[in-house]
C-alpha cells in the first residue's frame, strides 16, 4: 500500500499531511478487507516531493516491486504514483510492468500487461503532470505576493538576522541579532571606509576569532554580505530561480544566480545606512576598474569558464616572472584548497583532447538519434486527439438524445457541462503538447549547431588568439574543471553547452 498526500487534496488549506494520510489509510484498509487483499507493507510518503529523489518511500516501493514478489500496489488513485517528469513516470511504469505488478485503486485495477490499460495509464500520468504545472503556477503567484509585502521568503536568514513568524498573518520576517549586526556594520566600514579588500577582511575577522555562520570567514562570505540588499531593509526576489536539471537520470533542483532580480521594501529593520551601502558600491567600482586596466589584453583562453575541480573557484592564470620564467600556470584562488598549480599548456591540451573525444562520440550519437523511432510526444498527441474525437462524438449523440426526447433538458445540461469540461482539459493538454513539440524541434537544431563550432575551434586552434579562443570556448562549453591532486593526478572535466 502506497500513501501519499497530493497537493490537490487540500488545495493549500491547513489540513495536515498526517490527517490526510490517515483518512486515506482508513479508506484503503476497508477496501483491501472487502477485496480480501493481503497487504504486506504500508509505505507512507510524508514529504510531498515531485521528483523521485525527493520521495524515499517511492524508491523503497520500486525496490520491493523489483523483487518480483508483489502482485500489486494499492493506492488512492493512479496519480499518487507519479507527479513530476514523464521520464520518471515511465521509469515507474516500466518497473511495475516488468515485475507483473498491478496498480490497484478503489476505482479500478490496472493490469499493465493488458495493452489498453497500459495506454490509459500513460495518459493519466501525463495529465497529472499537466495539472501539476498549473498548480505550481498558482504557488509561484502566492509567493510573489508575499515578497512584495516585504516578507522574508528564504529558508535561511542572512548573517545578522534571525527569522520569526509574523503574528496574526501568514509568513516570516527578520529580527536583528545585535552581536552579528555589529559585525555586519564593521564589515561595511572596513571595505567602504578603510579600503580593505575581501580577503583582508576575512583574515581580520578570523584573527579576531569572530565566529562565522559556517566554518571560517572567507572571501565569498564577505562578498555575500557586502552585496546583500537585505541589510538595507530590502527583500530580494527571484534572485535564485530554481532550475531543474537531470542528475543521475532523475530530476533534481539546482539554483542558478540571476543578476536581474527584484527588490521590495522589507518588513524588517535595516542594519546599515544608505551611505554605508553607497560607499561600498563606490569602492567596488574603483577596485574593478583598477583590475581591468592591468589586464589590457586577454591572455587566458579559458577566462570565466575554468574552475577548480575541488572547490569550484575560478582558476587564475599567472606568470611567475615575465623575464626569467614566462611559463603561464593556472592556480586555484581559494586559500587552503589543496589543488596544485598546473601548467596552462597541459590544461589546454587536456581540454582539447577531451573536447575532440566528446565530439567524436557525440557525432555518432546524433547520427543514431536521427534514425526514425517512436516519438513520445507524437504518440501522446495522437492519444489526446483520439479522445477529443470520441468526446465530440458523444456531444453530438446527446444532442440527438435531446431531440428525440430520450434526455430531458436538465439531463442534457448536466451531461453537456461535464463533456465540455473534459473537452477543455484535453484541448489544454493538446496545446501543451504542441508547445513541447516545437520546443523539442528547436532543441534539435541547436544541438546540431554545436558540432561545426567545436570542429572549427579544434581545427584552427594554433592560429586563434587567446581572446578568440575564449569567445569560441564559451560558445561550446558551459565550463571546464581541472584538479591536480597532491600526488599529481590530473582530472579534467568538460561541460559541453548542450541546449536544455
Ligand atoms: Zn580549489
Amino acid at each position: 500500500m502506497y500513501l501519499r498526500k497530493s497537493r490537490l487534496d487540500t488545495d493549500y488549506d491547513e489540513v495536515s499531511v498526517e490527517e490526510t494520510l490517515s483518512r486515506h489509510r482508513q479508506i484503503l484498509d476497508r477496501f483491501c478487507k472487502d477485496k480480501k487483499l493481503n497487504v504486506v507493507e504500508v509505505l507512507e510518503e510524508v514529504v510531498s516531493g515531485e521528483s523521485l529523489a525527493a520521495r524515499p518511500k517511492m524508491l523503497r516501493l520500486l525496490e520491493l516491486v523489483s523483487t518480483g514478489m508483489y502482485a500489486g500496489v494499492v493506492c488512492m488513485d493512479i496519480e499518487r504514483l507519479s507527479r513530476g517528469s514523464s521520464m520518471e513516470a515511465g521509469y515507474i511504469m516500466q518497473i511495475l510492468q516488468t515485475n507483473y505488478c498491478k496498480i490497484i485503486t478503489p476505482g479500478k485495477t490496472y493490469d499493465l500487461q493488458n495493452e489498453s490499460d497500459e495506454q490509459f495509464t500513460d495518459m493519466k500520468f501525463m495529465f497529472s503532470r499537466y495539472e501539476l504545472k498549473t498548480i505550481n503556477k498558482r504557488l509561484v503567484r502566492g509567493r510573489n505576493q508575499s515578497a512584495s509585502e516585504g516578507k522574508f521568503m528564504g529558508s535561511m536568514a542572512p548573517y545578522g538576522y534571525r527569522p520569526y513568524k509574523l503574528a496574526g498573518q501568514k509568513g516570516n520576517s527578520l529580527r536583528i541579532e545585535p552581536e552579528e549586526a555589529k559585525v555586519v556594520q564593521m564589515i561595511f566600514d572596513m571595505y567602504g571606509k578603510q579600503g580593505m579588500g575581501y580577503n583582508a577582511i576575512a583574515y581580520a575577522l578570523n584573527d579576531m576569532h569572530i565566529p562565522a555562520r559556517k566554518g571560517e570567514w572567507s572571501q565569498t562570505s564577505i562578498v555575500n554580505i557586502l552585496t546583500n540588499e537585505v541589510y538595507l531593509g530590502k527583500i530580494r526576489w527571484r534572485r535564485e530561480p530554481v532550475k531543474k536539471v537531470v542528475k543521475d537520470g532523475f530530476l533534481a533542483k539546482t539554483r542558478i544566480l540571476n543578476d536581474d532580480y527584484e527588490l521590495y521594501d522589507g518588513l524588517h529593520e535595516p542594519i546599515i545606512t544608505e551611505e554605508q551601502w553607497e560607499m561600498v558600491k563606490a569602492a567596488q567600482k574603483k577596485r574593478n576598474h583598477a583590475s581591468v586596466n592591468t589586464d589590457r589584453q586577454l591572455q587566458n583562453p579559458f577566462a570565466g569558464i575554468l574552475v577548480c575541480g575541488k572547490c569550484g573557484a575560478i582558476m587564475k592564470r599567472t606568470v611567475p616572472d615575465k623575464r626569467r620564467n614566462p611559463t603561464p600556470w593556472f592556480r586555484c584562488t581559494t586559500r587552503g584548497c589543496d589543488c596544485k598549480i598546473i601548467k596552462c599548456e597541459v590544461v589546454e591540451n587536456s581540454i582539447r583532447d577531451a573536447m575532440q573525444e566528446w565530439l567524436d562520440e557525440y557525432t555518432i550519437q546524433i547520427e543514431a538519434d536521427q534514425q526514425p523511432k517512436v516519438d513520445p510526444i507524437a504518440t501522446a498527441l495522437e492519444a489526446v486527439r483520439g479522445q477529443l474525437t470520441q468526446l465530440q462524438l458523444q456531444q453530438e449523440n446527446i444532442c440527438e438524445y435531446l431531440e428525440k426526447g430520450v434526455y430531458t433538458i436538465d439531463m442534457f445540461t448536466k451531461r453537456n457541462a461535464s463533456l465540455v469540461k473534459e473537452i477543455n482539459q484535453l484541448q489544454s493538454a493538446e496545446a501543451d503538447l504542441l508547445r513541447q513539440q516545437s520546443e523539442s524541434s528547436q532543441k534539435k537544431q541547436e544541438t546540431v549547431q554545436i558540432i561545426p563550432t567545436t570542429q572549427h575551434i579544434l581545427e584552427s586552434y594554433p592560429i586563434l588568439s587567446p581572446a578568440e579562443k575564449n569567445r569560441l570556448w564559451k560558445l561550446v562549453m558551459k565550463k571546464a574543471t581541472v584538479y591536480r591532486s597532491q600526488d599529481d593526478k590530473l582530472t579534467v572535466n568538460i561541460y559541453p553547452n548542450l541546449p536544455k
